[in-house]
């Protein structure tokens, strides 16, 4: 059943604005948590990012604050300062006519600043524990007008060891707010500060995917360095030919190069996004469903809107920031049997998350290199040769003999059969793929062969030169 961003009890003007943004539909944990939030309940969201969790926890906000009354009416705790310059920014963009007002506080800027922002009022504040006690302690923040709280990535706030800053957060402000808390897991020490803060909360838990399945063959390709990833990505294509293929980008922008840039190389390739009218998200489904699109590029919200799970392959062209993300991606191919192929991109710096990866799915990855044009050239030699063995068994096969009778009284046989073969190659594959823009070595069958000429030999026949031989 889709939910729709009304029905969750979101303003008529909260909605259009979010639909204006592309926010067709409320995530999993937008669409369990919104409605509590609204009603007042504290609550504890069990979700990681890219859940859309943060616009769980803003849209509710930003329904209820007075944006007429210049005091600090909601905070939201983040443990990193990017965490809080993101949430910021998210909220920021959820407002309606740029109300109300959203500060990020945070270590590292300077605190002068902060002060004479806070000075001025601002009903929202999204700031790390260590900058917001430090503004409590100077008295320029105060929370005696706060109505909300949100604890956001508890669990990494216990990582870094920043539990006793939020608890002395906590007992600081008035104690009729509601609050919030969002982590991926519950470690024992959250469940704890939640019966100390939170008033009967309700729970709610976006579900994580299963373990992935073993038809899947996962593997993972290291980007060299200096290599951009399309770079690398387009001789994985080569040698892997998808039928269907779903690749996963992290952003919206990613999305709109990659594919710009793949198209530009031939692919057969569309971006599906939240943009997209109903009626072309269905024409494109039907494309990608008959293999007219072979490649569909998508960021993971994007993809939710996306019914196929018949893939023969899934890229994760960025990696996904939560494990239970990437379960959920690689699940889309591998499906009724059959054995999908899930491929990673990674730069070097990124093969750690490789192995909360591993240690997730209880499997090793397969690391691949990227293949090089020899590889791909004898990968599309084999093609031929098995597309040659099985024209040999057809029935149609017979039609043509008389024209091999033909040319076999001009030319040699084999001189023949190298032609009818050239001709076939260039037909299965496209130019694109002839070309040498993404040689990682130099030895294309097609580059290499020189043009077959008629000659007489010294016994008066007409001979090819040899066809096949490399000539680099
Ligand atoms: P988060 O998990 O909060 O970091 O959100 C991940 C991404 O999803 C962000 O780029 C949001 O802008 C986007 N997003 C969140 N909710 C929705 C939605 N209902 N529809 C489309 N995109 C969304």
């Amino acid at each position: 059943m889709t939910l729709s961003f009304t029905s969750l009890g979101l303003s008529a003007a909260r909605v259009s604005h979010l639909e204006a943004m592309g926010y067709h539909e409320p995530t999993a944990i937008q669409a369990e948590a919104i409605p509590h939030l609204l009603s007042g309940r504290d609550l504890i969201g069990q979700a990681q990012t890219g859940t859309g969790k943060t616009a769980a926890f803003s849209l509710p906000l930003m329904e209820q604050v007075d944006n007429n009354n210049p005091t600090v009416q909601a905070l939201v705790l983040t443990p990193t300062r990017e965490l809080a310059i993101q949430v910021c920014q998210a909220m920021r963009s959820y407002r309606l006519q740029g109300r109300p007002k959203v500060l990020a506080l945070y270590g590292g800027q300077s605190i002068e600043r902060q002060q004479e922002q806070l000075r001025r009022g601002t009903q929202i504040v999204v700031g790390t524990p260590g900058r917001v006690l430090d503004l409590l302690g100077r008295g320029t923040l105060s929370l005696k007008g706060l109505g909300w709280l949100v604890l956001d990535e508890a669990d990494e706030m216990l990582n870094m060891g920043f539990i006793q800053d939020v608890e002395k957060i906590l007992s600081q402000a008035p104690g009729d707010r509601q609050t919030a808390f969002f982590s991926a897991t519950m470690a024992p020490e959250i469940r704890e500060l939640a019966t100390k803060f939170l008033q009967s909360p309700v729970t709610v838990t976006v579900q994580s995917p299963k373990a992935s399945p073993k038809q899947i063959q996962q593997m993972t390709y290291v980007v060299p360095r200096g290599w951009t990833k399309v770079r690398a990505l387009q001789p994985i294509l080569e040698i892997e030919d998808p039928e269907t293929a779903l690749i996963f980008v992290r952003t919206r922008r990613t999305a709109g190069d990659l594919t710009r840039q793949l198209q530009a190389a031939g692919y057969s390739v569309d971006e599906y996004h939240g943009d997209l009218s109903q009626s072309q998200r269905e024409r494109l489904l039907m494309r990608f469903r008959q293999q007219q699109v072979r490649l569909v590029v998508a960021t993971d919200i994007a993809a939710r809107g996306l019914h196929v799970d018949d893939l023969t392959h899934v890229i994760n062209y960025d990696l996904p920031d939560a494990v239970e993300s990437y379960v959920h991606r690689i699940g889309r191919t591998g499906r009724a049997g059959k054995t999908g192929v899930a491929i990673s991109l990674v730069t070097p710096l990124e093969k750690y998350k490789l192995r909360q990866i591993e240690r997730h799915t209880k499997q090793p990855m397969t690391f691949a290199k990227i293949p090089t044009r020899a590889e791909i050239a004898a990968r599309n030699l084999e093609k031929l040769r098995t597309q040659v063995r099985e024209a040999i068994t057809s029935e149609r096969l017979a039609s043509f003999l008389p024209i091999v009778s033909q040319l076999s009284e001009e030319y040699d046989l084999r001189t023949v059969a190298a032609a009818a073969l050239q001709m076939a190659y260039d037909q299965t594959v496209p130019a694109w793929q002839r070309h040498d823009q993404h040689a990682t070595e130099d030895s294309s069958p097609r580059k290499a062969a020189p043009p077959v000429k008629k000659r007489k030999s010294k016994s008066g026949k007409t001979e090819p030169r040899e066809a096949t031989k490399a000539q680099d």
